[in-house]
């Protein structure tokens, strides 16, 4: 069996059978792999905690018919941090829950894999607020996935006229090309809306914060057709 090497950061585990688990890892070179860390439940393992959710690991691995083998790994970031905080912790397990569930198996993407380190490496800043980091990355992740939502100019005809989000035709739209259901948008929504891609948004606003924050969680769903359940959980 061909070993290689690869650096990633682990989305999830699962126990298999007395004493292994399978691990979910984002890699930033093969793209999303599970892999077989044996013996990793025994009180004596090698890997101890380094293949605990959140970790960036590098690791060596056997490539195997379905599942690989993991035959070392070595911690580069544990993020223990974000363990004894409760808000940081709750908006890390959805992060991690969104990218297990949008990203597909082994499908190389380097800047999904940056954009979740990145991600939480501001989740572990003090100085961050755990719901917007969050937010960010549904949108950020969203848009790399190829539904960048339009924001300043009508998605359907470019016009910079515009008050209406919609879901569906891809962001804001403006009173000529909208159709079925839109929203008309609060004054700082599209603001915070465009901080969460490219700056740092206005926590001050909690409308728009609240309303910004249920148009990334709708949007995500309806273009990538993916439920997030942990959304419910992160304190904003
Ligand atoms: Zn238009």
């Amino acid at each position: 069996m061909p070993l290689y090497k690869e650096q990633g950061i682990v989305l999830r585990t699962m126990k298999l059978g007395e004493a292994d688990r399978i691990v979910t890892v984002l890699t930033q070179g093969t793209g999303k792999i599970r892999a077989v860390a044996k013996g990793i439940r025994k009180t004596r393992s090698k890997f101890g905690a380094r293949l605990d959710p959140f970790t960036h690991v590098d690791l060596l691995l056997y490539k195997g018919r379905e599942l690989d083998i993991v035959t070392q790994a070595d911690i580069i970031t544990s993020f223990r941090e974000l363990r004894g905080d409760y808000n940081r912790f709750t908006a890390g397990e959805m992060i991690l829950e969104a990218a297990d569930r949008v990203i597909e198996d082994r499908e190389p993407n380097t800047r999904m894999f940056m954009l979740l380190l990145t991600s939480l490496r501001r989740l572990i800043d003090p100085s961050s607020d755990a719901g917007a980091v969050a937010d960010s990355y549904l949108l950020r992740m969203t848009s790399l996935a190829g539904f960048r939502p339009a924001l300043t100019a009508c998605a359907e005809c470019g016009k910079p006229d515009v008050a209406r989000f919609s879901i569906q035709q891809g962001g804001m739209v403006c009173d000529n090309c909208r159709t079925g259901g839109t929203i008309r948008v609060a004054e700082g929504t599209v603001p915070y809306l465009t901080a969460l891609l490219d700056g740092e948004p206005d926590l001050a606003d909690l409308g728009a914060r609240a309303e910004g924050s249920s148009l990334v969680r709708a949007y995500l769903e309806y273009h990538l057709n993916r439920p997030l359940r942990a959304w419910a959980y992160v304190p904003r």
